[in-house]
């Protein structure tokens, strides 16, 4: 007797049936000899095998051509065991059940041996692996989609230029989708018709046919509406040899076999369609749908996003033009204003020197020239703001501590009327700077800080300086009546003035701040005020680079 050497006792064979496991065991020929019923179970055959048979030629019957080389590898592994006399590591195998269907099955052998320690036949332990093998299956096709649409993410995120971000879209697709052609199609503003926004290797007769064509009467409007992945392939429309419904006519007489259209969404709403074409036929799989819907996504937002950067730099010209516009008209204004004051100052002054006046009409001539002084000083002060940052300018060192000494000097006079303390604080820098800009600024934070003063009966001034790293920090700060939060932003625009009490009687145009404003951001800083509000004083800042 060939295999009467192995013998398996009954009380193990039972303790075989009780694994979820499968367990082959094989005599030293590699003929099996017992199976559990688990092993049945993946194998997907009966108890009414006949065993004592090698397994190869057993259940090769049972299988395709393809599996039965599968099989025979799965017996080499029991084969291994008896020639080496060694246990052989797992190893996975893809066997067709003989209903057809696929399945995983790892198996690993080891070598039995009888009492004179000779070999006497082999057990193999089989698992049923198919859903893990599935599962990761699964797992890798998510992350071939995730990485193609990280690429075309990657790719559409390095340029925000409108053209570009179109044509990479067409080609990333085209590559990643294995397309032969495609395009990328936006509706107008109406959302009633659609256009070519951008194409590669469709011909002439597709894109004068396709392009403004009616948004309802295409697979593309139709896309665009339903917000979901369409795939026609030609074979579907045999009888007419086009692609069906919504279809250009252009493409019956095309190399193209297949068009896929997918929607391209941005903010949860579909803002155009993608198209491939391809010569051969496609059938889409549910994981290729969703990575089409991904990279629609992907592609919409990066179009919503270079369309917003383009319309930016549309609406940023047209204010900068506006805006030189308008400081032309200011200066055109003021400056054909100085001359009629000018006049009026002149005559004004020549009738006080040369007639004989009533007292009362000697009042109203001093109105008149005080009127006109204050028109002239409001005219010079717009045309130097309207300079400002229009013509040539030079920067030259500074040292900034003297800078504050020159202002405070030529202030002296109204410090000391209104007995006010000063104090420097801080080290000043010496900087480059355009001087009579940053004294003008100087001048105007701390002749506002004279003028609203208030009544306090210790005025106090603090001018300081502090190095910020890459710029610097300067501050001019007062105790006086202060300025209502509200007030913070708007005291730096034109004419902008606080009316209280207090201010009611300080004289000024509302101008002053809108220099300081102006000239520290043209030097690269900022400026801003702060003030604990009514009585408490205020402090304005404002910064600059140290280039
Ligand atoms: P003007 O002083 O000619 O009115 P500004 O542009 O210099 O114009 O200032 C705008 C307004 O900001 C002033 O009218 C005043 O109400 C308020 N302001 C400016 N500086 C101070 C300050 N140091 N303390 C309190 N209020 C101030």
């Amino acid at each position: 007797m060939k295999n009467s050497a192995l013998v398996v006792p009954q009380d193990l064979l039972r303790l075989f049936e009780g694994f979820d496991e499968g367990i082959v065991v094989t005599n030293r020929f590699g003929e099996i000899v017992v199976m559990n019923r688990a092993s049945e179970r993946i194998f997907g055959v009966g108890k009414d095998i006949n065993l004592h048979k090698n397994s190869s030629i057993l259940l090769s019957g049972l299988y395709d051509p393809e599996t039965k080389k599968q099989i025979l590898a799965t017996n080499l592994l029991f084969n291994q065991a008896i020639a080496t006399e060694r246990p052989v590591a797992s190893q996975e195998f893809l066997l067709k059940h003989p209903d057809g269907k696929d399945f995983y099955v790892q198996i690993s052998t080891c070598p039995i041996f009888g009492e004179d320690n000779s070999l006497t036949g082999t057990l193999g332990i089989l698992i049923d692996v198919t859903e893990r093998r599935k599962l990761e299956e699964t797992l890798t096709q998510r992350n071939l989609q995730l990485s193609a649409i990280n690429r075309i993410a990657m790719l559409l995120n390095r340029t925000i230029d409108f053209r570009e971000v179109l044509e990479y879209s067409v080609r990333q697709t085209m590559d990643i989708f294995t397309g032969d052609a495609g395009a990328i199609l936006l509706p107008d503003k109406s959302e009633r018709k659609i256009f070519v926004a951008a194409s590669a290797n469709l011909n002439e007769d597709f894109l004068s046919e396709v392009h403004g064509s009616e948004l309802t009467s295409t697979i593309f409007g139709r896309v665009l509406k339903s917000d979901t992945v369409e795939s026609v392939n030609r074979s579907e429309n045999f009888s007419t040899g086009s692609f069906g419904e919504g279809m250009p006519r252009s493409l019956r007489k095309s190399p193209f076999d297949s068009v896929v259209v997918f929607p391209l969404k941005a903010k949860g709403k579909a803002v155009g369609v993608g198209a491939l074409f391809s010569e051969v036929e496609r059938v889409l799989e549910d994981s290729q749908r969703e990575i089409m819907e991904g990279i629609g996504t992907v592609i919409g937002a990066a179009i919503e996003n270079s369309r917003l950067h383009e319309e930016t730099i549309q609406k940023t010209r047209l204010l900068e033009s506006k805006n030189h516009e308008l400081q032309q008209f200011t200066y055109a204004i003021t400056h054909d204003l100085k001359s009629p004051i000018l006049v009026i100052e002149g005559f004004a002054r020549e009738l006080k020197r040369s007639a004989h006046l009533e007292v009362e009409q000697e009042v109203l001539i001093e109105a008149i020239l005080g009127s006109s002084a204050r028109l002239h000083s409001l005219v010079n002060d717009l045309l130097d703001l309207a300079r400002v940052g229009s013509v040539e300018v030079v920067l030259e060192e500074a040292d900034m501590g003297e800078l504050v000494n020159r202002v405070l000097g030529d202030l002296s006079i109204r410090l000391s009327e209104k007995k006010i303390k000063v104090a420097l604080e801080g080290n000043f820098p010496k900087l480059y700077i355009v001087i009579r800009y940053i004294e003008r600024v100087f001048t105007n934070l701390i002749d506002n800080a004279i003028k609203y003063m208030g009544d306090q009966p210790s005025p106090q001034l603090v001018i300081g300086a502090q190095d910020k790293g890459d710029h610097f920090l300067f501050f001019v700060r007062d105790n006086g009546i202060g300025i209502p939060q509200e007030f913070h932003e708007r005291v730096f625009a034109i004419f902008q003035r606080v009316k209280t009490n207090e201010t009611e009687k300080v004289e000024g145009s509302g101008l002053g701040l809108s220099f300081v404003k102006k000239i520290v951001e043209l030097s690269g800083g900022t400026v801003w005020v702060e003030s604990a509000g009514k009585g408490k004083g205020a402090t304005f800042y404002f910064t600059l680079p140290k280039q």
